[in-house]
């Protein structure tokens, strides 16, 4: 069985009200879908993480190694994806090229087998697993605090258990924020807290400490990515667990964070970190660190049907009588893409999902309802 041909698509939606968060607004979701059609004609699906129009241009410059090539091979292509790579991009919006290309061909691979992808990983070490809904970010509200309170409830009130907000505004306005959304939720909701790295050590030491007290189960990004000591420091001055990895590549990224005792959580993004090839290894990795890993998504069902795949396969570490948790990112941000052209939708009961056991991602994307994303 050979790869006949690889397409990226690049899909827009214009959004009836645009939000923002600490770094940029959002007036439109741009997502890059990446087909593989193997020569009997069946299909597999990626996504990348990243823009959409600079992704779809890597995976054109890519297919070039791909078309031809076994898709059971997936670990073989990687390899010379990554050798390809190497010189020009050890991080960045390639590598999430390359990462949309290996999705895709486990996707594939799945469906040329009749096998989930979670089973091809190794198999599911669980049947369910709790998404956490990523949401509140900010928009023009005339009470924002009151807004964003309000959002949380519904989140509640659709099941979920746990639910992350979007901090960096100020420290005075987030302070103010993470108290009222905490004491709508009440205290049986988890919240975690996520900065996209707006603030210096000193303003990141200032806000941990002063929600501390209101039960945050993370931290996420509360410094740029790239001030490693930093994070270790932080980590040291406050009792709330630190999360990071979305900005982060491949496994040597990563285990320079783990080098630095920079994060208690890493989040990977499987649709940029090289793929679902490359998460397993970095999950390989963190476990002999002890360290959590919570996959980081964004985007349309492809991205989250694969960090379900990946998250469904992760080691429990430590075990115990009573398992853990295991959290997936669940983006209810507005997304046409995500919504019309990508399926199922996940459907959560008691605060959790079943892990799906169709063949590949177990992802239908209709090409037809996609038409009209496309530009
Ligand atoms: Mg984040």
């Amino acid at each position: 069985m050979k790869v006949n041909n690889i397409e990226a698509f690049v899909l827009t939606d214009h959004l009836k009200k645009s939000f923002y968060f600490s770094q940029w607004e959002y007036c439109q979701r741009k997502i890059c879908l990446v087909k593989v059609t193997a020569e009997d004609g069946t299909i597999g699906w990626g996504e990348g993480y990243g823009p959409a129009d600079v992704l779809s241009g890597g995976v054109k410059y890519l297919s070039r190694y791909v078309v031809g090539q076994n898709p059971l091979n997936s670990e073989v292509i990687w390899e010379n994806l990554y050798r390809r790579t190497l010189d020009y991009a050890r991080s960045g919006i390639l590598m999430a090229a390359v990462s949309a290309i290996d999705v895709a061909i486990w996707d594939l691979k799945g469906k040329l087998l009749g096998l989930p992808v979670h089973q091809l990983l190794g198999g599911k070490k669980r049947d369910r697993i709790y998404p956490y809904a990523t949401g509140l970010y900010f928009r023009e509200e005339n009470d924002l605090t009151r807004a964003l309170a309000d959002e949380a409830i519904e989140y509640k009130e659709m099941g979920y258990k746990a639910v992350k907000m979007k901090v960096g505004l100020s420290l005075k306005e987030d302070i103010m924020n993470i108290k009222a959304v905490r004491n709508a939720i009440g205290d049986n909701m988890e919240l975690m807290i996520d900065a996209n790295h707006a603030y210096n050590l000193p303003e990141a030491i200032h806000l941990a400490r002063a929600v501390e007290d209101l039960n945050i189960g993370w931290f996420e990004e509360p410094i740029s990515p790239e001030f490693y000591e930093q994070y270790a420091e932080l980590r040291s001055k406050t009792c709330i667990s630190i999360a990071t990895g979305e900005c982060e590549y491949l496994r040597f990224g990563f285990h320079r964070l783990l080098q630095k005792n920079a994060a208690d959580i890493l989040q990977p993004d499987l649709c940029a970190c090289g793929g679902l090839t490359e998460a397993k290894r970095i999950a390989a990795l963190a476990s002999t660190y002890g360290v959590e890993i919570v996959p980081h998504t964004w985007g349309s069902n492809v991205a989250i049907s694969a960090a379900m795949h990946f998250v469904a396969n992760l080691d429990t570490i430590p075990g115990r009588l009573k398992m853990p948790e295991f959290k997936l990112e669940h983006d209810c941000t507005a997304n046409g893409i995500r919504d019309d052209v990508t399926s199922p939708d996940f459907k959560i009961k008691n605060g959790t999902i079943i892990i799906s056991d169709k063949p590949g991602l177990g992802v239908e994307v209709d090409e037809r309802a996609m038409e009209k994303y496309l530009v």
